[in-house]
């Protein structure tokens, strides 16, 4: 391998939400998303893992989701995916098979973007026959002519090994972004932080989300369990009160989910602790934004 013929990027997953993209990319980036730097959590871009090889290294991001422009925040939102094209060298569009497509702006934002497009048409084992497989790949090949489509089962792992290669036949030549030895660190907190969030994200609609961070406080990993306790921080007591729910019904599911999403993502059990803390108007604050990790 010379320096030439080595290939790296950043790659996208987009799609609405509950189209498979976590599940995919467990499939992707499989045991290896341990592998990250903590470099990566330095950036709003969510990093989700990076794979590396002698011949390339792959960094997968995810954005949070195809959302229609509503609300003043989801056009920001939008704004935020148009951003994340940009930087992204291929796109990787989740469809779920059975799943009703009609955002059309979302998709004008992704033909402007000139950024390779793989779709990816999942849940295929909830196909009824092939003629309903290919029919949905006939569809996606002519509303977004995409560089290729597959469809496959991130569930079953059924069809998903051409995704890789897929990917790598539009990644372009280029060094390593990040240092591959320095990538054996486990920013463990880092992965806590975003299912918490990922959860949040599931549970509320507008702004509530976009005005949350969440900070891993403590992360304590002992033999046979992970005492994990979270500080959810929101910018105003009434995104609290939505945040907590009716007698605390709402930061319990939180909690009940995005827990068992740790048992699984550090196949141990967790015990977690969540915390809701007001600070206004945090993201003006230059000092809480070095804590969260988004300037450097
Ligand atoms: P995300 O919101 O796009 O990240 O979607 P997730 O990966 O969280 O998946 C949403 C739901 O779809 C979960 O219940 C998954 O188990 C399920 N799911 C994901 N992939 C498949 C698949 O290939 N087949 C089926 N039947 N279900 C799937
Ligand atoms: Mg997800």
């Amino acid at each position: 391998m010379t320096e030439e013929n080595h290939k790296a990027g950043f790659v996208s997953l987009i799609g609405k939400p509950n189209a498979g993209k976590s599940t995919l990319m467990n499939v992707l980036v499989g045991e290896r998303l341990s592998i990250i730097t903590s470099k990566a959590q330095t950036t709003r871009h969510r990093i989700l893992g990076i794979i590396n090889s002698d011949e390339f290294q792959i960094a997968y991001s995810d954005t949070p989701g195809i959302i229609k422009p509503m609300y003043k925040l989801q056009e920001a939102m939008m704004d935020f995916v148009r951003h994340t094209l940009k930087d992204s060298d291929v796109i990787l569009f989740i469809t779920d098979l059975k799943e009703r497509f009609d955002e059309e702006d979302a998709l004008t934002i992704i033909k402007k973007s000139n950024v390779p497009v793989i779709v990816i048409i999942n849940k295929i084992d909830l196909a009824k026959d092939q003629e309903e497989v290919e029919a949905k790949v006939e569809e996606w090949q002519k509303r977004l002519k995409p560089a290729a489509v597959i469809p496959l089962s991130a569930l079953e792992k059924f069809n998903t090994e051409g995704v890789l290669p897929a990917i790598l036949e539009h990644l372009p030549n280029h060094p390593a972004f990040f240092d591959k030895d320095t990538l054996t660190d486990k920013p463990q907190r880092f992965f806590a932080a975003e299912l918490i969030r990922e959860c949040i994200f599931n549970e509320y609609q507008k702004e509530v989300p976009y005005s949350t961070e969440v900070v891993i406080s403590d992360f304590i990993d002992e033999p046979n369990i992970i005492r994990i306790r979270a500080e959810i921080i929101v910018e105003r007591d009434s995104q609290k009160g939505i945040l907590i729910g009716k007698g605390g019904s709402a930061l319990k599911r939180i909690g009940t989910n995005s827990r068992k999403m740790m048992e699984t993502f550090f196949d141990k059990k967790v015990f977690l602790e969540q915390y809701v803390k007001v600070e206004q108007d945090w993201r003006k604050k230059e000092n809480q934004l070095k804590r969260f990790g988004y300037t450097n």
